[in-house]
């Protein structure tokens, strides 16, 4: 944390603590390395490089020709929330109606909203790391505790169901589960969830947040099991959702949250918090969301297949890399391998790696490849980076060429 200093505009301990989110940062520079004329091949981004399906972008663009340019309902307008519980009751099994759904800027206000809504300062949240980044940051926000609940390769970065009993001992707030998870490309099956559902039966006290964001991407045979499908958890677990993933529409900034228990009071908390700092997300956006649940399954069925594809490729391709460890990517669009055997040895170009962001520095100056290195993602993610397989086929052969000559060139 930096210093606090004693002018007018000294920063609060919150601002000076919250780090910037270390993915965007590459994302920003890649951009910027590429305007400049560099070279670089982007395995950075954590968003799809498919343009948002037209009949979304149509539905947009008729909201605003009908004027629906003023503030709107704080929790969506009732089609869309409406359209949202349609499709959570028919494609995921969670048994809610519209009242439980509130639409937020984005699924990443939707868990900071979520998290506030539930935790009180020092509540401990349960959370498997290796994590997506913002986690850690948005539950101390809201004043709670991390208690990290570390996952191995091995295991394909799951918890286990005898891990989480012993953590449930420690009586803590919340758990996160967010599966398919972003950075490990991993995805818990459908009896997993079930094996974890058991224990958390015997806590009821304890919230879930099941941040389901990617739960379309998925390259299994394995029918996708959300967690609010069991009827022990369905009134105790706030779904996250949205549709920056599945739909191609990042910039949109739609994310939404699902919380049918306890007569939807934690609904009606985050409808409330956001009333009074966002107020609803952008009125004429509203009409894409039933547009993108009910007329968009082609164009992710799509976009699916190419992810899979991807996946595969690139999987392939990690594997070839000499002394370098990768869990077949199963969810979301990243692989997430182990480069910690290179640690210790000297680049070509005389880089000594040492951790994995000294690897993603080099690879950036020294290859041309832009990866996140894995200190971010808590856990045993230091050792690892993430490439995102969100780019084409000829960008994922290119980039992992370049990889696998800079890791020969190691002495
Ligand atoms: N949850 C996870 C695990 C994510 O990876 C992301 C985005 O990277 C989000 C939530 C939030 O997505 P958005 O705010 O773009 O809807």
């Amino acid at each position: 944390m930096k210093t606090p200093s004693s002018s007018a505009l000294a920063l609060s301990e919150r601002a000076l603590g919250v780090p910037s989110s270390p993915t965007l940062a590459i994302t920003a520079r890649v951009k910027a390395l590429k305007a400049a004329g560099r070279d670089i091949i982007g395995f950075g981004a954590g968003e799809p490089d498919f343009a948002t399906p037209s009949v979304i972008s149509e539905a947009a663009i008729g909201g605003l020709q009908d004027g629906q340019t003023r503030y709107a309902p704080t929790a969506g307008t009732p089609e869309a929330r409406e359209a949202i519980a349609h499709k959570l009751v028919t494609q995921n099994g969670i048994d809610c109606g519209a009242d439980d759904i509130v639409v937020n800027n984005g699924g990443k206000f939707t868990v900071y909203l979520a998290l506030q809504a539930l935790l009180n300062p020092g509540d401990r949240v349960l959370l498997p790391t290796p994590a997506w980044v913002s986690y850690k940051p948005m539950i101390e926000l809201a004043g709670g505790i991390v208690e990290e609940l570390p996952t191995a390769p091995g295991a394909d970065f799951k918890i286990t169901p005898a891990q989480l009993a012993e953590a449930l001992t420690s009586r803590p707030r919340a758990l996160i589960l967010n599966s398919p998870s972003n950075p490990c490309g991993t995805t818990y099956t459908a009896d997993e969830i079930r094996g974890l559902v058991e224990v958390l039966e015997r806590s009821p006290e304890v919230a879930v947040i099941a941040d389901e964001i990617y739960e379309q991407l998925v390259y299994t045979s394995d029918a996708y099991r959300s967690l609010a499908s069991f009827d022990s958890m369905s009134e105790r677990t706030v779904t996250v959702n949205g549709l920056s993933k599945t739909f191609a529409m990042t910039g949109w900034r739609i994310g939404y949250a699902c919380a049918p228990g306890d007569g939807g009071t934690v609904v009606k908390a985050m409808t409330r918090l956001q009333s009074q700092m966002t107020s609803s997300i952008t009125s004429f956006l509203m009409p894409a969301i039933p547009a993108a649940l009910a007329r968009a399954s082609e164009d992710v069925h799509r976009m699916r297949e190419a992810f899979a594809a991807r996946a595969r490729l690139m999987h392939g391709l990690v594997a070839r890399w000499p002394g370098v460890d990768c869990p077949r990517p199963t969810g979301a669009f990243y692989v997430f391998p182990d480069l910690s055997a290179l640690f210790g040895r000297r680049s070509a170009a005389g880089t000594m790696v040492t951790s994995a962001m000294s690897v993603a520095s080099a690879l950036l100056d020294e290859a041309g490849v832009a990866v996140v290195p894995g200190e971010g993602f808590l856990g045993c993610g230091g050792n690892h980076v993430r490439l995102s397989f969100a780019c084409g086929e000829a960008d994922i052969r290119e980039g992992c060429a370049r990889i696998e000559a800079w890791i020969e060139g190691l002495a």
